[in-house]
């Protein structure tokens, strides 16, 4: 059976002895409610709810799943009753505005509860995080009158909301869009249809508030004439109360591979009553303004995933008996050791838990900076962290979510056979977290982002924010006694960073084939960096609490691992960069076809 446990010890060290968010925060009046004793009342409730309900509704999210009937869609009743019990407790309002009544808590602890609830059960983590998406996009580009229509019923739990980007003929390229919005009085008549619209249809809220893209007549070509429109399924009267139907159907769901438990809709707009988010024509950055702290909640579905993967298969490792240790038996009185003995066994656990340990401190780094670039007094703060929210954002997304890939299949691994079958649950989480590196933009398109757009954005100065302090970092601790064994190795990762944003800058400049054949690996080079720096501040606590307890110096040995093991992985990536496209690019399209005809062979 899968077990689960909040890692609340591990967010007590990034939050509050590494990133110290109470001096960092504590000063800014919105958050004056966030003290620690508060963020630990909340996470311990928050954990609890997750382990005891949310964990139990996973299963059936994935066996039962949803089940559709003439356009209707039902959830599991443990999963309604997980959900259920997470609103009455109040804690869909963590996220939200005081006036709209929400407790306001900093971002930073969206970190946390994001990665219980996508450990705990993936799926229904995403109909709560689409609902907060769509609350931070009407929050920041709706009307008066919508925000004050709107905001209190998702705080409240009593209104779900969806994001509608994708059609059959447009997924990445948004450019294509086809769905149309007519104006009709004080409103528009929308109507198209959208597929694969993640919680379009089911029965665990009142109302469903879409989020769509569609094109006026006349609009534009392309991104530049697309605007965005809430959609509710039932019209919502002046008073608030709900009206008549809209024309919203959904026409079916998918069947997949993972999360279940997720309705996947198609989703038909008939001449549907829809009202204008943000400015006409302007869709897209206003959808994409929220992109930041859901591309950072997709990374934390890697993580999540990762995170309860992990937990299993150590617990397993230590329990199944199997061969014995290289040197001596380490349970000579029984028939074999446990699988925990094996150093290859050991190597996967050590790799997943060094990649978990920094993704989670990276993530929470990039919220805090979000925290700070939306409350700091000061412009110049708010300016700068936001251009390294900016810069991370895609980082984050891809990193966590293919990590979130390997660790699953490596933890699924050491469960032999058994993690293949059933009866572990492992294969949930490497065919539930599959689809994370797909959505909310591919990772090959955050590596374009990151490579293409952000790379030599404002002349690198989005760059300047991640290699400033770093450098920093480096000139105030190279002499360190203890930090010098990582900062060495770091300080070259770096350079090899710096070398390769160069050479790309350069080359991409005279060749955009450069930029897209080398992003990817790019984005690795820098997220390693990244992840290696992260250790870096865990490691300043930890060197200094190393007498206190155990834990500390278990965290400066999987540090180790991760300087000895996965950052030397830059090099190859900075090798791979160095090829350049030109090979790739030189092969004809035919000469990718695996069935050759034998023709003119005598
Ligand atoms: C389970 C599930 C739930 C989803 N939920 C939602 C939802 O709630 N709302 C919503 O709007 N959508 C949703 N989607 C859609 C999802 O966001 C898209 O599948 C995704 O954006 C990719 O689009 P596509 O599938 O059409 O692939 P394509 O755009 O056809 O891309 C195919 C491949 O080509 C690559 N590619 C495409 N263009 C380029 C380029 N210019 N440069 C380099 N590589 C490129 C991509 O990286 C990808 O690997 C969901 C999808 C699934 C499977």
């Amino acid at each position: 059976m899968v077990k689960y446990k909040a890692p609340l010890r591990e967010y007590e060290f990034v939050l509050r002895e590494v990133l110290q968010i109470e001096k960092e925060l504590g000063s800014y009046p919105s958050y004056s409610e966030a003290t620690w004793d508060m963020i630990e009342m909340i996470s311990e409730q928050f954990g609890k709810i997750n382990e005891d309900y949310w964990l139990k509704s996973s299963k059936d999210g994935d066996e039962i799943g949803v089940i559709f009937d003439e356009g209707k869609v039902t959830v599991p009743e443990s999963m309604k009753e997980a959900t259920k019990v997470v609103i009455e407790s109040g804690l869909t309002q963590l996220f939200g505005h005081q006036e709209y009544g929400g407790m306001e808590f900093p971002n930073v602890i969206n970190v946390l509860s994001d990665e219980m609830s996508c450990a705990s059960n993936m799926s229904l983590g995403i109909y709560l995080g689409l609902t907060k998406g769509a609350y931070h996009c009407i929050h920041k580009h709706g009307s008066k009158k919508i925000r004050n229509m709107y905001l209190p019923k998702f705080l409240s739990g009593q209104w779900f909301g969806t994001m509608c980007l994708t059609e059959a003929h447009c997924g990445t390229d948004l450019g294509l869009i086809r769905t149309s919005a007519k104006p009709n009085n004080n409103a528009y008549l929308v109507s198209g249809q959208k597929i694969f619209i993640s919680c379009g249809e089911h029965d665990m809220a009142e109302n469903i508030i879409h989020l769509v893209l569609a094109r006026l007549p006349g609009a534009p070509k392309g991104v530049q004439g697309i605007s965005l429109f809430l959609v509710p399924k039932y019209k919502v009267k002046e008073d608030g109360t709900l009206g008549g139907k809209n024309g919203v159907n959904c026409v079916s769901i998918e069947e997949k591979m993972g999360v279940h438990g997720s309705a996947t809709c198609v989703m038909s707009f008939e001449k549907s009553e829809g009202y204008l988010i943000g400015e006409l024509n302007e869709g897209l950055a206003a959808m994409f303004s929220m992109m930041n702290t859901e591309r950072i909640a997709v990374g934390l579905q890697g993580l999540g995933q990762s995170e309860i993967a992990y937990q299993n298969a150590l617990s397993y490792a230590k329990d199944r008996i199997q061969g014995r240790d290289l040197k001596e038996p380490r349970n000579p009185e029984e028939e074999a050791d446990p699988l925990i003995v094996h150093p290859d066994v050991r190597r996967m656990l050590l790799r997943s838990k060094s990649l978990i340990d920094s993704g989670r401190m990276l993530a929470c780094w990039t919220a805090l900076a979000i925290d700070k670039s939306e409350k700091d007094t000061d412009a110049k703060v708010r300016k700068e962290n936001g251009e390294l929210v900016e810069l991370m954002t895609p980082i984050v997304k891809a990193l966590l979510t293919d990590y979130g890939v390997e660790i699953t299949s490596d933890m699924l691994q050491i469960f032999g056979g058994h993690g293949y079958i059933k009866e572990y649950g492992m294969e949930q989480f490497y065919r539930d977290v599959r689809i994370a590196p797909i959505w909310e933009g591919t990772n090959g398109i955050q590596a374009l982002d990151l490579a293409g757009r952000k790379m030599p954005q404002k002349m690198g100065r989005l760059l300047r924010r991640f290699f400033h302090p770093a450098l920093e970092f480096i000139e105030k601790n190279k002499e360190d006694k203890d930090l010098k064994e990582f900062v060495i190795p770091f300080s070259k990762a770096l350079k090899g960073l710096q070398k390769t944003t160069l050479y790309m800058a350069q080359k991409g400049l005279a060749n955009p084939y450069e930029i897209g054949a080398a992003a990817t690996d790019y984005l690795r080079q820098f997220g390693l960096v990244a992840m290696a720096y992260m250790w870096l501040l865990m490691l300043e606590v930890a060197f200094s609490k190393r007498s206190e307890n155990e834990y500390y110096e278990h965290k400066i040995t999987t540090a180790r691992f991760f300087y000895e093991r996965i950052l030397p992985e830059t090099l190859s990536r900075a090798i791979a960069i160095g090829s350049g496209s030109k090979t790739m690019m030189s092969l004809p399209d035919e000469g990718f076809d695996s069935i050759h005809q034998f023709t003119g062979v005598t």
